[in-house]
């Protein structure tokens, strides 16, 4: 398999400066491969692998992990950052009722979608209303009142039958879908319902009449979204159909249906790198429940096909932190904590998971905790220039550091002098005082940990 060919590919090179060409560029071949089987049409394919080899020939080799698991990592980020780089929630009327058109092929799960997405408001304390404006298919209006009764949602459709208000016939003349789209918003505000969704008619392909047909129920309704439905197992074709729509409609967001079926899922990154509009959310499977906000991390794990090794991956540096922290909780107990550690729990508080996990290991560390919580980041910045300005013999053993050295730390860090003796004085005093609680707490469970 890819998982296999891409960890059995590289040898184990970690810690060794940069990640090099060779590197990159043999992983780069797996990831390229893992788009191009999920899908991903060949252009979005190509930006996307020169983009990545871009991040990774500037990213330092991780100490946690080996240079093909750090390239996946990068990858498995920007996807995760493209997928659901400006992910948005749905655009709210300022005066309701908020307006949902669907719009999409024949087959895309509109209809379908229109039932989730009628249970899903009403979830949320909304009042949603189904509008059937699918005069095409026979038999549609009467799909969409079923997908409604089942979802308990009100359906506003152009004949008798329709379960608004339950006054039969509602006396639209035309088999109009623009009129009918008109009506049950109207309809809508007449009974005070927050949300109208417009269920459209689609054609087996793209033509005219079916752009036309939209654009005037768009232009009719004036909707605040405009959902783009999208069958996820027509794989490539999804770009021509989301190109299409997007010029014959405009969309605000895309549905990425059925993908409880076997695709990968490339459509969804090349519908959204191509049209620029978020998927907003996901449906897998015929019931009503089956459908989801769209979760970008699980898109890309399954557009890459690699989800043990980016569950790998995550171990490896889960591990790799914990070690770090055992490490440094020991030389805390030992009264050994150098400056270069002092700098990187520092640091760590910008991420808040580390530091926390080592402070938590000594009991009754919580004020610390809070204490170092509260440190800026202008502050970190200027902690972190004088540190970085000492030698690494200086930052292991701070005794060194003599009136001349520190002057020297001061001028080539850009601060005072008397900033950089507070330091290694705020220094002292924490790995003091941090041994001392430990000692006092008995702390030789903390190097035991390990088992
Ligand atoms: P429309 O033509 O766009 O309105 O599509 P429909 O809502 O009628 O759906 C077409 C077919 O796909 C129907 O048989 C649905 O039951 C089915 N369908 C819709 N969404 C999903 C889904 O997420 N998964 C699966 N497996 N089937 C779906
Ligand atoms: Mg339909």
């Amino acid at each position: 398999s890819l998982s296999d060919r891409l960890t059995g590919a590289l040898k184990d090179l970690r810690g060794k400066g940069r990640l090099s060409d060779a590197d990159i560029d043999r992983t780069s071949r797996e990831i390229r491969l893992a788009l191009l089987e999920a899908d991903v049409s060949l252009p979005v394919v190509r930006t996307f692998i020169a983009r990545i080899k871009e991040r990774s020939k500037g990213a330092e080799v991780s100490a946690a992990l080996n240079p093909a698991q750090q390239v996946v990592k990068i990858v498995n980020e920007e996807l995760v950052g493209i997928l659901g780089g400006e992910t948005r929630r749905v655009q709210f009327a300022k005066n309701p009722p908020t307006i949902v058109m669907l719009a999409g092929l024949q087959g895309a799960g509109k209809t379908t979608l229109a039932g989730k997405l009628g249970n899903w408001f009403s979830q949320q304390g909304h009042t949603p209303i189904l509008v059937a404006c699918d005069l095409q298919r026979p038999g549609a209006v009467s799909q969409l009142q079923i997908v409604g009764e089942r979802a308990g949602v009100p359906v506003f459709a152009p004949h008798a039958g329709t379960s608004v208000g339950g006054e039969g016939e509602l006396g639209i003349s035309s088999g109009d879908p623009v009129e009918v789209a008109r009506a049950g918003v109207e309809e809508a505000r007449r009974l005070q319902h927050d949300v109208v969704i417009i269920d459209t008619a689609g054609r087996l392909g793209i033509d005219e009449e079916l752009m036309r047909q939209a654009s005037d129920i768009r232009d009719a309704t004036q909707p605040d979204e405009v959902l783009f439905v999208v069958d996820a197992m027509i794989g490539q074709d999804a770009v021509s159909t989301a190109e299409a729509f997007q010029e014959g409609v405009g969309f605000t967001g895309v549905v990425l249906t059925k993908l409880d079926g076997d695709a990968r899922g490339g459509a969804a990154l090349s519908v959204r790198e191509i049209t620029g509009r978020p998927i907003m959310f996901a449906s897998s499977g015929e019931k009503l429940e089956d459908f989801d906000v769209f979760h970008p991390d699980r898109m890309a794990s399954r557009i890459l096909g690699m989800g043990d090794v980016l569950s790998l991956i995550e171990q490896a540096e889960q591990h790799w932190d914990a070690q770090q922290a055992e490490a440094t909780a020991a030389k805390i107990t030992q009264g050994e904590l150098t400056l270069e550690d002092f700098l990187e729990q520092m640091l760590m508080i910008r991420k808040m998971g580390p530091i926390g996990n080592i402070l938590g290991m000594l009991p009754g560390a919580g004020q610390m905790k809070d204490a170092l919580s509260q440190v800026d980041d202008k502050q970190l910045d200027r902690v972190q220039a004088i540190i970085r300005g000492m030698t690494p013999a200086e930052r292991d053993n701070p005794k060194i550091i003599n009136a001349s050295r520190r002057l020297r730390i001061a001028n080539g860090s850009g601060v005072a002098v008397s900033e950089v003796n507070q330091l290694v004085d705020r220094f002292y005093d924490a790995r003091k005082m941090m041994a001392q609680m430990s000692g006092r707490m008995g702390m030789g469970g903390v190097t035991n940990r390990k088992n």
